[in-house]
């Protein structure tokens, strides 16, 4: 039996590497190559690549945790990482 572990498609896991990596990165819009966060121009398609990492990129796609910096599925009134209460700021970007 495999112990399988069940990640959202909302965690970072799913991309299979963690934050510190994702900081790291850009991820090719044209290919979905990763390449290394100074990078300019994608190595396997030559694409621009984007200015921001992909952790910058997924930032601004999810809440995160400020205190723990587990990303948030909308919604999520705990963290369920460290367990603080969230505020819902729904408003405002
Ligand atoms: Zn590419
Ligand atoms: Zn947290």
């Amino acid at each position: 039996m495999k112990a399988r572990t069940e990640f959202s498609i909302n965690s970072p896991e799913y991309y299979g590497f963690g934050i510190g990596i994702m900081k790291q990165i850009k991820v090719c819009p044209h290919c979905g190559a990763s390449e290394p966060s100074e990078r300019y121009i994608c190595g396997e398609c030559g694409a621009r690549l984007p200015a921001q990492t992909l952790f910058q990129q997924y930032q601004r796609m999810h809440r995160q945790c400020p205190v723990c910096d587990t990303v948030l599925a909308a919604g999520m009134k705990f963290c369920p990482h460290c367990g603080i209460k969230l505020k819902n700021e729904e408003s405002g970007e």
